[in-house]
């Protein structure tokens, strides 16, 4: 099948020729990967005869799809510039993400509260993948609805809720960004990302 017609399945519509002509331009070996769980994407520099290479999650949303996809060839066009030079979030890539995302912000793709938070999360100088909450939650709202999968903060004290590897756990209160969670089989004390995902368990 033809490469956008693939992309424009995963990306808002408008956004798949533009990617795709990237794809051509950089040489780049593109995937659409299964859910890692811990990262979005990922960019993997030439490395013994294998060129550039970008994955990107398959069930994220496609405002999230465009935002992965961009930073991930962000890395590839920095790696060009300065090889293992630059740091991986450093003021070369912020640049060249910043660059790389006008074109989008032209074709006026992202709803106005997304655009918002790209726009912020771009001149926050500590950017970097999803450690930006402000950009990660209105990202989420475009998510199709999961159910009985909430994100920490959104859970009442003392709410029982479970992880994938089955252990349970308390939510208990706020400490400074996170939150303190007990895990009843162990009564040991976690602190949790307000977003991290987990399953309500009804007790
Ligand atoms: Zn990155």
């Amino acid at each position: 099948m033809d490469k956008v017609k693939v992309l424009e399945k995963y990306l808002p519509p408008e956004a798949a020729p533009l990617i795709g002509r990237w794809i051509d331009y950089f040489k780049c070996e593109f995937k659409i990967s299964r859910n890692r769980g811990t990262k979005f994407g990922d960019y993997r520099a030439p490395y013994q005869g294998k060129g550039h290479r970008i994955s990107v999650n398959y069930d994220l949303n496609p405002y999230a799809f465009l935002v992965t996809t961009v930073h991930e060839f962000a890395h590839l066009h920095t790696f060009n510039e300065h090889k293992h030079k630059a740091k991986p979030h450093g003021t070369e890539w912020k640049h060249n993400f910043k660059k790389m995302m006008q074109p989008f912000f032209e074709k006026d793709i992202f709803p106005p509260d997304v655009k918002h938070a790209i726009i912020s999360y771009l001149n926050n100088p500590a950017a970097s993948s999803c450690s930006d909450l402000t950009l990660y939650r209105s990202l989420r709202k475009y998510d199709a609805p999961k159910e009985d999968i909430h994100t920490v903060e959104k859970l009442p004290i003392h709410a029982l809720f479970k992880l994938k590897d089955g252990r349970i756990f308390r939510r208990e209160e706020k400490l400074r960004k996170r939150y303190k969670c007990t895990e009843i089989a162990t009564r040991r004390v976690y602190l949790f990302s307000p977003v991290a995902e987990v399953e309500v368990v009804n007790d």
